[in-house]
């Protein structure tokens, strides 16, 4: 896909819970924004490749479920946290990132609250220029009012989106 320029507006991994699908999907993007692209994946040593590898690309946005409280409301609130467990171990489940948290005991969901930073994050013009890429993992985990308000832009994002 990448190779034709051929990338879809979207794509979904699908697979057993554990699997490998999120570090596949942080492998595409990370191919996707090498500024030193190989034949057949990422250099894996140019500064994108860094900033994908550490999760801390600003045109990379990642949407994960959380235990909504008075204090989380979106996936930001817990960014640092699910970078940590994430590259500790890239093939977590929903249940060990809720056992890090703490939080076995609650409702893994993406809130309403978090359909509405999606549609904020994706409307700004990409940091570097090139794609913005939004990262939904679990995306099953969407009650429907979050999942309705994903709708349009889920088929007509914005260029390089
Ligand atoms: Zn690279």
């Amino acid at each position: 896909m990448l190779q034709d320029g051929r990338v879809p507006h979207a794509l979904m991994f699908t697979g057993p819970e554990g699997s490998g699908n999120l570090p596949a999907a942080f492998a595409f993007v990370q191919y996707l924004f090498c500024q030193n692209k190989q034949a057949h994946d990422s250099c894996g040593i140019c500064s994108s490749c860094l900033k994908v590898s550490k999760l801390i690309h600003p045109d990379l946005h990642l949407v994960f479920p959380i235990p909504v409280s008075k204090s989380v409301r979106t996936s930001n609130d817990l960014l640092p946290e699910f970078r940590e467990v994430f590259l500790e171990t890239p093939y977590t489940t929903v249940h060990d990132w809720f056992n890090s948290l703490d939080a076995e005991n609650k409702q893994p969901i993406i809130p309403t609250d978090e359909a509405n930073d999606i549609l904020k994050k994706l409307s700004y013009t990409s940091y570097e220029g090139g794609y913005k890429i939004m990262i939904i993992w679990q995306p099953e985990k969407m009650n429907a009012s979050s999942a309705n308000k994903l709708l349009k832009i889920l088929e007509e994002p914005p260029e390089q989106t």
